[in-house]
């Protein structure tokens, strides 16, 4: 294949963007070059400094700076609860309803029922890696109230089950398709504090 032109090339470049298509990339890049070169160079050292600082943490897998994360590194924090979310802005709505008040783990991602269960989108490795260093009684599955939510739920709870944790999901008051970004701080400490046991033998 032919070597694309650079304008072609920010194109495709602005494409990797969710929610951006063709002509929106192509709207942008025009912008950038013919209206905004300062925004353009700003841009590009901040995603070039972003890329070498900004990594997994190797606790919680969430993205921050070093290689431990401020909530992992807090010391005032119940290490022996640990609730698995999907995003990092999940773990942002569980602290501002200030709710939970030990260790998180983000599995970037949830399980697409549709698309045959893969795991590829969820973080299971480190996950399982996470858990062979820690002293963890209880596990709180907190995914959304989705088919993907449920659906990650579903494959948590069998990876899990026959480990000695209690496993909890989030109680039932979430509304029916709720994402837990946009379920408010009242409604979500509710779901948290009446969370269920799905291992009955604890
Ligand atoms: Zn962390």
């Amino acid at each position: 294949m032919a070597q694309q032109d650079a304008f072609s090339r920010l194109i495709e470049a602005l494409k990797v963007l969710p929610n951006v298509g063709p002509k929106t990339a192509q709207r942008m890049a025009y912008q950038l070059l013919q209206n905004n070169r300062d925004g353009a160079l700003f841009l590009q050292q901040a995603l070039a400094d972003a890329l070498s600082a900004v990594q997994h943490c190797r606790w919680c897998n969430t993205l921050c700076e070093g290689e431990v994360c401020a909530l992992c590194s807090d010391t005032h924090r119940r290490s022996d609860v640990l609730m698995i979310v999907h995003h990092p802005v999940d773990v942002a709505s569980m602290e501002a309803a200030h709710c939970h008040d030990g260790l998180y783990f983000v599995l970037m991602g949830m399980v697409n029922p549709t698309q045959g269960m893969d795991l590829k989108n969820i973080a299971i490795a480190p996950l399982v890696e996470r858990l062979k260093h820690s002293h963890i009684n209880e596990i709180i599955i907190a995914t959304n109230f989705t088919a993907e939510g449920d659906a990650t739920a579903y494959v948590l709870h069998q990876l899990l089950k026959d480990l000695p944790y209690k496993i909890t999901r989030l109680a039932r008051g979430m509304p029916l398709g709720g994402e837990l970004e946009y379920v408010d701080a009242g409604t979500l400490a509710q779901a948290v504090y009446e969370r269920r046991h799905l291992n009955q033998d604890n």
